[in-house]
């Protein structure tokens, strides 16, 4: 099973961030308001996430860890239809197979917390320690197993901006839940929770840059059982803005030719020709027209109608945009 599951890892863990992001998901599945990132050396030393959600019960500690035991996925048809984040249940094993991993917990009804220690893919036994309500996981010396993954690392400073890029655009799709991110004991982003729509439009600014508020239009729209929401840049004279690009299909971020296309064309029509045009949208659509089951990263989408959702999208942001120009 040890080498099962570091092949598995091969496929979901591919450095840091990937770690981050399973597991700061883990947090937000668990309906944490607040979490903490704390990572060491980009990552490799130690990554520490967390939270204040909902806790583990010591009777799953072992199974949150063991492969393919513990999906939120409970049929095929919530495969049709996953609106959880997770993905059936091998992130925790994969990671703990290849670092030295523990995970301490405590369910908010609870007095005592638990903590599972797991050493590449040997589990101990469960032991209580002292913890608030809440989970920590911490990974240790990632790949110290798995010399090829671990040559693969980049430097420092590139994994770290990896995992930053990562909480960017968690924190935007997650505009209630208090993120915080430190490297090697220096605080490095602290994005408060948005309860309005002025104070997640100042989060947004925190993502991606404090000129965006001035600049940015508000995007609101809904037809035929779809609805899409965000803000998108308008030009400013300054600055060249290639990779602040945002879309999120369900809460989930997407990298889509249909949807950049629509996008691209909107701008395009109306306002800025050969620009990277800044926009953090939501598209909020029925699960069952769209395949996020694609790659375990869950970064690609296959969306039912194609046709309808490049329409939709088009039209949407042509006549926002258009409106600025009236
Ligand atoms: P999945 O998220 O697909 O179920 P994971 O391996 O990521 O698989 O997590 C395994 C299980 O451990 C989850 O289903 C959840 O029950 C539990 N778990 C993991 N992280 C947390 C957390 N931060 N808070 C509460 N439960 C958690
Ligand atoms: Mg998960």
């Amino acid at each position: 099973p040890e080498l099962i599951n570091q092949i598995a890892a091969g496929e979901v863990i591919e450095r840091p961030a990937s770690v981050v992001k399973e597991l700061v998901e883990n947090s937000i599945d668990a309906g944490a308001r607040r979490i903490e990132v704390d990572i060491e050396q980009g990552g490799v030393r130690l990554i520490r996430v967390r939270d204040d959600g909902g806790g583990i019960p010591r009777d799953e500690l072992a199974l949150a860890v063991a492969s393919h035991a513990t999906s939120k996925i409970g049929s095929f048809d919530d495969l049709e239809r996953v609106s959880s984040m997770g993905f059936r249940g091998e992130a925790l094993a994969s990671v703990s197979s290849v670092a030295r991993f523990s995970l301490t917990s405590r369910q908010p009804h609870e007095d005592a917390a638990w903590r599972i220690e797991v050493d590449g893919g040997r589990t101990q036994e469960v032991r209580p320690a002292q913890h608030p309500p809440g989970t920590t996981i911490e990974v240790r010396d990632l790949f110290y197993n798995v010399p090829a993954r671990r040559k693969f690392l980049r430097a420092e400073r590139t994994e770290f901006a990896h995992i930053d890029d990562l909480l960017k655009s968690l924190a935007l799709a997650r505009e209630g839940v208090d993120i915080r991110l430190s490297h090697n004991g220096k605080p490095v982003r602290l994005l408060k929770p948005a309860r309005d729509e002025h104070a997640a439009l100042a989060r947004v600014a925190e993502v991606l840059g404090a000129d965006f508020p001035g600049q940015a239009l508000r995007v609101e729209h809904e037809a035929a059982g779809m609805r899409l929401s965000g803000w998108v840049g308008l030009p400013t004279a300054s600055r060249s803005q290639a990779d602040q690009q945002y879309f999120y299909v369900n809460g989930r971020l997407v990298r889509d030719r249909v949807v950049a296309h629509a996008v691209r064309q909107a701008y395009a029509d109306v306002l800025f020709h050969g620009r990277h045009p800044v926009f953090v949208l939501f598209l909020e659509l029925d699960p069952a027209g769209v395949d996020v089951n694609v790659h375990p990263a869950k970064s690609e989408v296959r969306f039912r109608e194609q046709r309808l959702i490049h329409d939709f999208l088009f039209r949407t942001l042509h006549e926002a945009l258009a409106q600025t120009r009236a």
